[in-house]
């Protein structure tokens, strides 16, 4: 693994899992087969399966090395945890988070602060992990920094639908005292800033990151699929707030369209980064070429 420089701070990657996820139509209920045919050629096979039109998507995590901290930005599905909608993840126990920060030259002591864009349950599950009969922070030096607004909305799904994130991927971060509840523009250090960009979830935040020669920003879930930047009105099936998360895409996809900035998805296929471009009235995502970036 590699890192890529920009400016003073270094970015790289933990990839957990990387394959075909759920078919496109249930992801999107706008998407049809006529929709989707003339744009087959650029979305197979790397960001649709050919024959099954299942999403292919990747769950990493960003890691940026500011002079400052080391920050880890989602920390993808982790094991152990209770994922009945999605069999694939539910009790996972897989051996490719840990290594693949290893191979970024990380142990779990070396990450400073841990930021989730938001607290699904393949954003915030390494959070903790299962020791010795319960949950324990896997990052034991960490400052855990969450949106106050996002940790009431999970502590909400706990309460009403008995949603088991909150209790495995956060309330054992705040019982080890090492959770900081902060608002959805905190400023992390002089590099590294949260950016309110809500819809997917109620608190959620992109990631803003100047590194004094070139700057990114970290989307997490306000995009999940290229396709939305041909189509940004597309909502996933289950974005909580669906005219919000819809708004909030599109004015991203306006903010970051046709400049320097460095856009790092959680799930486009793989590198997953590029940079946004306008096309007609919407957008197209332009990849980083390979090797550029692990
Ligand atoms: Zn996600």
């Amino acid at each position: 693994m590699a890192w890529m420089k920009l400016g003073q701070v270094e970015i790289g990657r933990a990839v957990e899992s990387n394959g075909p996820f759920i078919s496109i139509y249930d992801f999107f209920p706008d998407a049809t087969p006529e929709i989707l045919a003339p744009h087959r050629a650029w979305l197979e096979p790397a960001a649709l399966e050919p024959g099954t039109d299942k999403l292919v998507m990747p769950i990493q995590s960003y890691v940026v090395r500011t002079p400052q901290h080391v920050v880890l930005v989602d920390s993808c599905v982790g094991n152990h945890k209770s994922v009945k909608w999605f069999p694939a993840w539910d009790q996972m126990s897989g051996n490719t988070y840990l290594p693949a920060l290893a191979a970024l030259g990380l142990g779990p002591q070396d990450i400073d602060v841990v930021l989730c864009t938001h607290l699904h349950v393949d954003h915030s599950g390494w959070n903790t992990q299962w020791l010795d009969g319960r949950w324990r922070p896997t990052f034991p030096k960490a400052r855990y920094m969450l949106s106050r607004t996002e940790v009431a909305a999970c502590e909400k799904l706990h309460r009403e639908r008995q949603d088991p994130t909150y209790a495995e991927n956060v309330l054992p971060i705040i019982e080890a005292g090492q959770a900081v509840l902060v608002d959805d523009d905190h400023q992390i250090d002089d590099y590294v800033w949260l950016e309110a960009t809500p819809g997917h979830t109620h608190g959620h935040c992109a990631v803003r990151i100047d590194g004094r020669g070139g700057d990114a920003v970290v989307t997490g879930d306000l995009i999940h699929s290229p396709i939305q930047c041909r189509y940004p009105e597309w909502n996933f099936r289950h974005d909580a707030n669906k005219p919000l998360a819809a708004q909030t895409r599109r004015s991203f996809l306006e903010r970051y369209c046709d400049c320097a900035t460095h856009v790092l998805t959680a799930h486009f296929p793989l590198p997953s980064a590029g940079a946004v471009k306008r096309e007609g009235d919407a957008f197209r995502f332009d990849y980083w070429e390979k090797g550029r970036f692990i």
